[in-house]
């Protein structure tokens, strides 16, 4: 009856890291849209996560980076080397990866790698593997089919800053973004998808976020990260740990309270930083917010049916 494709994310990894504090893999999620799919950040375990899920690199499109925390990026390369040519069934066209430039503001950041540098040294350092393979097994170059692209961002505390801007866009998705406040990390991005179903937000590593908040108005999905602080504050921690955590995470009620102010329909919280349980971790958000919470672990996956966008937008 209709040839709208259904639109579904899947939560490939929930944890926050560089850590590993129980069995969730690190932060990774899949926007799935009929047979294509894009990928939000690569964490540990994100490429066994992506193929158990069904999905595979020949119908893998874009992926997008938040920001260059390594818990965030550890398995792009890997993604990228296990989903490449025929063989694995992997990506055989030109794939884009978009992501963060350098920190401008950095002392080194000169020198510091932006997106690009991390993709272009990751083919360089596998040049040999991706060489002999190019050869012996027939695979497309994989230097010429992966196209990184550092998104354009406004600066931090200007008004450009508090409005969402336009990074992609192709025939199924819209993806949009804004900066948000993870301190000291520059850029940090936070991601919307829109699609003919409906969307999905992503609100990478921030601290609550009003210009986060302004990007996800009216979202089908809001999948916002949480800090449980009291984990690390009972367990002697240093002071300057817990500071990072404070000012550059959100608690649960925190984003409860983006979920509100956004009148999204959904909040799924992944990026799971210190130990609780779901129950905690779901109630804490319940406080907050009036709509449905789900506490995303790996391999979890949501659908946004056409119909159910008609039916709760
Ligand atoms: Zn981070």
């Amino acid at each position: 009856m209709t040839s709208i494709p259904t639109t579904e994310l899947v939560t490939l990894g929930t944890a926050a890291g560089p850590a590993i504090r129980g069995p969730e893999n690190g932060i990774a999620s899949a926007v799935v849209v009929g047979d294509s799919f894009y990928m939000v950040d690569f964490g540990l375990g994100c490429v066994r996560a992506a193929h158990d899920a069904g999905l595979r690199g020949r119908d893998f499109v874009a992926g997008f980076v938040t920001h260059l925390h390594s818990d965030h990026v550890v398995e792009l390369p890997g993604f990228l080397l296990w989903n490449w040519g025929a063989p694995v069934d992997g990506f055989t066209r030109e794939i884009q990866i978009l992501g963060p430039g350098r920190d401008e503001a950095h002392p080194h950041g000169r020198r510091l790698a932006g997106t690009s540098d991390m993709v272009e040294h990751t083919l360089q350092a596998f040049s040999y593997d991706v060489d002999i393979r190019v050869k012996d097994e027939a695979r497309p170059d994989l230097g010429r089919l992966v196209r990184p692209t550092e998104i354009r961002t406004p600066e931090y505390g200007s008004a450009a800053a508090q409005s969402p801007f336009a990074v992609y866009e192709d025939d199924l998705v819209r993806v949009s973004a804004v900066l948000v406040d993870h301190p000291p990390v520059r850029p940090a991005l936070a991601f919307r998808f829109d699609t003919e179903a409906g969307s999905i937000t992503f609100s990478g590593d921030t601290a609550e976020c009003s210009a986060l908040a302004r990007l996800a108005e009216g979202t089908d999905i809001l999948v916002h990260e949480a800090v449980n602080l009291e984990f690390f504050a009972g367990r002697g921690f240093h002071p300057t740990f817990l500071n990072h955590q404070s000012e550059s995470h959100t608690s649960p009620e925190g984003a409860g309270r983006i979920a509100t102010r956004a009148g999204a329909k959904r909040l799924v919280l992944s990026h799971l930083a210190g130990v609780a349980t779901a129950e905690e971790w779901e109630g804490r958000a319940r406080s907050t917010f009036a709509g449905a919470v789900d506490v995303a672990r790996s391999g979890d996956r949501f659908a946004l049916t056409p119909a159910l966008a008609q039916a709760t937008g």
